[in-house]
């Protein structure tokens, strides 16, 4: 599935699943814009071995996904944008009468707001292409609930919906809107809940009981990043080994 000649915007790509579809998207011959809000010699480095590797066109914007000014920013600076990868994240886990409301507020803003603030902008090129694909990062959250995660779970249930509505919104042109839902990945957010009693949650609980290896998201990214997919409209991928199949 060659993607050459597009150009995607991933997101909080500098990272774990971010930079995987960096990766996965550069592979198939996409120009890659990777995006976060750190604005380090580091995240440059970074495009520019990515440019390397895989011989296409790699940028790094640095935006913030919690300022609505800045997602907008970051579509109208890049200028183009074939296939957005909606990434971005952060996570923070309390007990509901105990979660900082500032914490909630920044949870919505990057996790839910900022897919509304890119996809706004970047539907009217799509549109006048009469080509794009939008994929947001929901999650296995977005479907189910874990306790002390209020403004996650909040967030990804959210993303599903969003995606269903942009995909109504679009059907009928050559635009789609998907959403790819995850299990556990090893990513910066997820990093240190590899410790046993983690692992032995994840035995008793998944039944293909371990993490998932960052490739293993490539097959439904590409899948919906491609012309194969322009009959899947709305639509959410789990990629999370069973997790919710139980
Ligand atoms: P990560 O922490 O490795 O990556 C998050 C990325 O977002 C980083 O590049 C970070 O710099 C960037 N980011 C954070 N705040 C930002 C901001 N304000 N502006 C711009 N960029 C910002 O975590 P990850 O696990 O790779 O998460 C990526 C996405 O995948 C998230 O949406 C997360 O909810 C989702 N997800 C992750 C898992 C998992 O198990 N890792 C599972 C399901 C869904």
């Amino acid at each position: 599935m060659s993607l050459e000649g597009k150009t995607a915007i991933v997101t909080g790509s500098t990272s774990g699943i971010g930079l995987g579809i960096i990766r996965g998207l550069a592979e198939s011959g996409a120009d890659v814009i990777l995006n976060s809000f750190t604005d380090t010699a580091q995240d440059y480095a970074l495009a520019e071995g990515i440019a390397k590797e895989f011989n296409v066109s790699a940028r790094y914007v640095s935006a913030d996904m919690g300022d609505g000014q800045a997602c907008r920013g970051l579509i109208a600076d890049v200028g183009r944008c074939d296939i957005l990868v909606n990434n971005a994240g952060i996570q923070h886990v309390a007990l509901t009468e105990d979660f900082p409301v500032e914490k909630w507020n920044a949870i919505i803003a990057i996790n839910m707001n900022s897919n509304f603030h890119t996809t706004r902008l970047a539907l009217p090129g799509m549109k006048r292409k009469n080509w794009g694909r939008i994929i947001n990062l929901a999650s296995v959250h977005g479907l189910v609930a874990s306790a002390q995660k209020s403004a996650y779970v909040a967030a990804k249930h959210g993303i599903v919906g969003l995606t269903k509505v942009t995909a109504l919104e679009t059907a009928q042109t050559g635009v789609t809107c998907n959403a790819i839902c995850p299990g556990w990945f090893p990513s910066e957010m997820t990093q240190g809940m590899d410790d046993e009693s983690s692992m032995n949650f994840m035995r008793a609980n998944s039944p293909l009981p371990r993490m998932g290896e960052l490739h293993e998201l490539d097959g439904a990214l590409l899948l919906l990043a491609s012309d194969a997919a322009s009959f899947m409209i709305g639509q959410h991928v789990v990629v999370d080994g069973g997790w919710t199949a139980r």
